[in-house]
């Protein structure tokens, strides 16, 4: 590997670029690391736009329900304001700490990171361009035994009349004002989750989904369930709905809706998912092959058309899940150095993988939902509890909760297990190992609760609602 200047070079420092760099490096070989925003894009996607300071403000966010729900538990209290200001202040600041510690962890394993855009110029070399700070760029060659391409993705907004005036997830962070009233367009991950969250701090909130429920591709009976708490929380959930055109007026922007109807808000975030980034990343010109949205098209060793190249995480467009670039990456370490001492070969499983999506209240699930159990292995056994939780019972706040297991009946296992309440991620998380493991629903029901949680419902559940 010596002709090179670097064993491995890794384009993007986000979740998948930073963790193949540092495991590479620790184990020695020599690798360089560019990032185009520098230290502030260290940690990519997730530390600075996205699960980290959305995380942030969904506990900010809770407070406002905490407040609500205090009296009900003896607490005199007036309620709170929320200082939006202070709140993203303070956030900004966690995310610089943040960034300093990704720069750290890097220098600390001997990673040489290089500040700039990168560009593939050959199937071993890359060129970087940094600006300087009289607005011209500097472009410096650089050649590696193997290419790493993690740049992740990007927000993509549909083309209409009056895009120019919609933000995406990258600018919602520092909203200024704080939006009174929130439009949010789309019915993923993102467009749930920020309803849910400005909602929570005191935006009156819409919600357009242009389909008959939010959140495709996760269990039925959970969609509707989280769609109808998020509107008993106060989200004016609009179903079959889309933009027509957006005008700017005096007293906010103007939405036209596809029913003829009139939406005035101050805010318009559109959440309609992401795609790939590679603009001018040169993969045309070394020939790496991409699929119909533009993603680096891998193979199940993350190679790509071109030896010696390879790609992980958002850009490849398949699971957009932060732990699953950091997973792909440490496989891709581990085929070109060999396992970690003592350890293993690492492989990567797509199945089983946990999820939550961090609505009010939240969803958790693991496997497959109901419908696609069905498909797969015919004769499915559901168990369903939905239930008021402990908190509730004084609360006053009317939100319910929802467990649910899918079953093959042929086997017991367990394969698909889903939840809509209050700290829904922290729970299932759990669960997830013993679905990997292949626990049938004789082994949970053989766990012996914890006493009082809403998480020992999913080893208490005992009769079966359909086959
Ligand atoms: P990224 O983290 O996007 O990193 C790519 C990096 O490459 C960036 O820093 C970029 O600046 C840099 N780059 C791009 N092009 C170049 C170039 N040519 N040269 C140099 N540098 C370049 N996932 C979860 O698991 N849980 C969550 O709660 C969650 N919440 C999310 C919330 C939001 C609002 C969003 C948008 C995403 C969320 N995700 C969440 C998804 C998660 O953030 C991504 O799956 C993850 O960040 C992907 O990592 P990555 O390494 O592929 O790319
Ligand atoms: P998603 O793919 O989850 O959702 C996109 C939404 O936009 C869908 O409801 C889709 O509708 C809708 N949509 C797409 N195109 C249009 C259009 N032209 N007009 C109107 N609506 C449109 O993407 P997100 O942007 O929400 O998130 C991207 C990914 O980031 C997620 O899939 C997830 O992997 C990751 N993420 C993870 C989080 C977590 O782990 N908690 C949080 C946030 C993001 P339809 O369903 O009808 O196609």
């Amino acid at each position: 590997m010596e002709q090179h200047d670097f064993d491995l070079f890794v384009i993007g420092g986000g979740s998948g670029g930073v963790r193949a760099a540092r495991m590479a490096a620790q184990r020695g070989a020599r690798v360089a690391l560019a990032e185009v925003l520098g230290t502030d894009g260290l940690g990519g996607t997730c530390v600075n736009v996205g699960c980290i300071p959305k995380k942030l403000y969904s506990y900010a966010a809770h407070y406002a329900e905490a407040f609500e729900e205090a009296a009900g538990f003896g607490w005199d209290t007036t309620g709170g304001t929320l200082d939006w200001a202070r709140l993203k202040q303070r956030r900004a600041a966690e995310i610089t700490r943040l960034n300093g510690i990704y720069g750290n962890l890097l220098a600390g394993s001997g990673v040489t990171r290089i500040d700039g855009f990168a560009r593939l110029t050959g199937a071993h070399s890359v060129s970087v361009a940094t600006l300087q700070a009289d607005g011209s760029a500097t472009h410096r060659e650089f050649t590696a035994a193997h290419i790493l391409i993690a740049t992740g993705g990007t927000p993509f907004v549909p083309h209409f009349q009056g895009r120019e005036h919609v933000i995406t997830s990258n600018e919602i962070f520092d909203l200024d004002p704080f939006p009174q009233r929130l439009a949010v367009v789309g019915g993923g991950y993102i467009a749930c989750e920020f309803a849910s969250i400005f909602n929570g701090l005191g935006a009156k909130v819409t919600q357009l989904y242009r389909g008959e429920q939010v959140l495709r591709g996760f269990d039925d009976e959970i969609r509707h369930f989280v769609a109808g708490e998020m509107v008993k929380h106060g989200v004016d959930l609009r179903l079959g709905a889309g933009v027509v055109a957006i005008r700017k007026e005096a007293d906010g922007l103007h939405l036209a809706l596809e029913d003829g109807q009139t939406l005035v808000t101050d805010a318009v975030l559109y959440a309609t998912g992401r795609v790939p980034l590679v603009k001018d990343l040169g993969l045309d010109a070394v020939g790496v092959a991409q699929g119909a949205q533009g993603e680096v098209v891998v193979d199940e060793h993350y190679r790509t058309s071109v030896p010696h190249i390879f790609a992980v995480g958002d850009v490849t467009n398949r699971v957009q899940l932060t732990p699953v670039a950091l997973g792909e990456a440490m496989v891709v370490v581990d085929q070109l150095l060999g396992a970690a001492p003592g350890k293993a070969q690492r492989s990567m499983s797509y199945e089983y993988i946990p999820t939550a999506v961090f609505t009010h209240p939240s969803i958790g699930t693991v496997g497959l939902s109901e419908q696609a159990a069905r498909e797969r292995y015919g004769d499915v056994t559901i168990f369903r509890s939905e239930f008021k939780a402990l908190r509730h019972t004084l609360s006053g706040s009317t939100e319910r909760t929802l467990m649910k297991l899918v079953v093959d009946t042929a086997t017991d296992r367990v394969v698909g297990l889903h939840m809509v309440g209050a700290e829904a991620g922290e729970i299932v998380q759990g669960f997830a190992v013993a679905m990997k493991a292949g626990a049938t629903k004789a082994v949970f029901d053989s766990t012996i609760g914890i006493h009082p949680t809403a998480a020992e419902e999913f080893v208490t559940m005992r009769e079966p609602l359909r086959r």
